[in-house]
């Protein structure tokens, strides 16, 4: 049994209550999770380290990021162990998406910062200076469907641009953020500077967000809990970047490799369950290829060994978007059950003969759950892929079409022929109910930072020369 207890200001501590973290493999009380009502505490700590850490330059910050790397790497295995245990996913995912993933965030940015181009713009009389001065104190609230992941997502830019930290963890998956809080004093890392605080989000997430001295929120998660981050930082003029949730397309036109496409959309569908705001839970198919399609997706799927999901209230979220698909009409052909007695799984569940702005197809379930939808013509593909209310991604597969068709599918990222293939430079984020703001490489950096121009008028000496 682990205890997870707070980090802040460099010592660890727990709260008056305390309630249990669950696996969803097996339903059994794996840590005990403090329940902290207030931020307060942590906010001094991050305020009293803020002008320390600001003041390093930017390549001791990366060399310190660097080094966070090298210590998430020498615990590879354990860090998998510990969010697999924690999620309920496959060890080989934990190992080869979210660990290795998280130690890529670290090195990923250092590096990117080495190599940033200095931002001077000449003008006949003057030269003008773009600085990146820390935001301050800032807020970070992740999810659990990859909980390390996409914390040190957010923690690597904030650090690299001289903020201090409070980071709130979902409560359902607080092991690797407590674990990354241990590693961070075992390599003497400056205290203050990364916060931990655990709890309930409308208690202890509520309250970060609130905090006048908190200067800026990065929060991933549910589009009904960004509307609440929004309401409550907008009027205090936070910077705010929200990643919210989405319903996701894989279109398959008639010119598709389906020996490319049917793995490629079956690992859209499942990956993690099915739990990735990317995931392509919606699945246009033309009608040419419909029936070879179908039969070749569900002898992939019959094949496939998933975890479980995440809790036993998203179990019931999901199966009840499950009686919903047959309320509606639609066949459930494949999957359909809770799989096994114990723990939190579901089967990889396909569901056809639904129309494609039915309920069950345009609301995220984020679960091991996919319609399948038939279209006649590329523009009825495009018109039934911008249905939805979300707009964070989505894949096309086609030998000869896809990028022109990838231009006009409402959502941020599209990829073609190819799925979660991610190169750290690019924006990452979400329109419509997907989110505000976007993620990744330069964008990352300029959220974390107040960009200040300073204006220097050449003197006439100068203008001379
Ligand atoms: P939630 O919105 O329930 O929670 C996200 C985080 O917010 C958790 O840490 C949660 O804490 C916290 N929280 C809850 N209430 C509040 C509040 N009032 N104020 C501040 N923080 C709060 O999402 P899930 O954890 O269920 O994650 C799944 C969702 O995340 C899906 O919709 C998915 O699409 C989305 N997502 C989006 C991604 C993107 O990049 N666009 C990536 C990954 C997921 P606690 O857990 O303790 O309640």
């Amino acid at each position: 049994m682990i205890e997870v207890e707070n980090l802040i200001g460099g010592e660890y501590s727990t709260a008056a209550e305390s309630f249990d973290d669950i696996c969803p493999s097996d339903g059994s009380i794996i840590a005990s999770i403090p329940r902290t009502m207030m931020v307060d505490d942590a906010v001094k700590a991050a305020e009293n380290a803020q002008p320390g850490w600001g003041a390093l330059s930017l390549e001791q910050r990366a060399d310190w990021l660097d080094k966070i790397a090298d210590a998430l790497e020498s615990q590879h295995r354990q860090l998998a162990e510990l969010e697999a245990l924690d999620t309920g996913k496959p060890l080989e995912v934990a190992m080869e998406v979210d660990i290795s993933r998280s130690i890529e965030n670290f090195r990923f940015f250092a590096e990117f910062s080495r190599n940033m181009p200095e931002e001077v713009f000449e003008m006949e009389d003057a030269t003008n200076t773009v600085l990146r001065k820390p935001v301050g104190v800032v807020g970070l609230i992740s999810p659990w469907n990859l909980p390390l992941y996409l914390l040190t997502w957010k923690v690597a830019p904030a650090l690299l641009m001289g903020n201090t930290i409070i980071a709130k963890p979902s409560e359902i998956t607080p092991l690797t953020a407590h674990r990354l809080g241990q590693i961070l004093c075992e390599i003497g890392f400056p205290a203050g500077v990364v916060n931990i605080v655990h709890g309930y989000g409308p208690e202890i997430g509520q309250s970060l967000v609130e905090h006048p001295a908190v200067k800026a929120i990065s929060f991933t998660g549910g589009t009904a809990t960004g509307r609440l981050v929004a309401r409550t930082a907008a009027p205090m003029f936070k910077k705010l970047s929200l990643e919210l949730g989405g319903k996701n397309s894989s279109i398959i036109l008639d010119d598709a490799d389906l020996g490319l496409a049917v793995p490629g959309v079956v690992r859209a569908g499942f990956l993690n369950s099915g739990q990735i705001c990317l995931c392509g839970s919606r699945i246009l198919v033309h009608s040419s290829i419909y029936d070879e399609f179908l039969e070749s997706f569900l002898a992939a799927v019959s094949e496939l060994k998933i975890g479980p999901v995440i809790s036993e209230n998203h179990m019931a979220k999901v199966l009840s978007f499950i009686d919903l698909a047959v309320a509606e009409g639609g066949d459930i052909v494949a999957g359909g059950l809770r799989s096994e007695d114990d723990g939190f799984h579901i089967e990889a569940t396909v569901i056809t003969g639904l129309s494609h702005d039915s309920r069950t197809a345009t609301e995220e379930i984020f679960g091991p759950v996919v319609t399948i939808h038939r279209f006649d013509s590329d523009a009825e593909a495009v018109e039934m892929a911008n249905c939805t209310d979300y707009g964070l991604a989505g894949s096309v597969w086609s030998k000869n079409r896809g990028e022109e068709l990838a231009k006009q599918i409402e959502s941020g990222m599209v990829w073609v022929n190819t799925w979660l293939h991610r190169d750290l430079r690019v924006p990452f984020g979400g329109i419509k109910d997907s989110g505000v703001g976007r993620e990744g490489g330069m964008w990352s950096l300029g959220f974390f930072s107040e960009a200040i121009n300073i204006c220097v008028k050449h003197n006439d000496l100068q203008a001379r020369v």
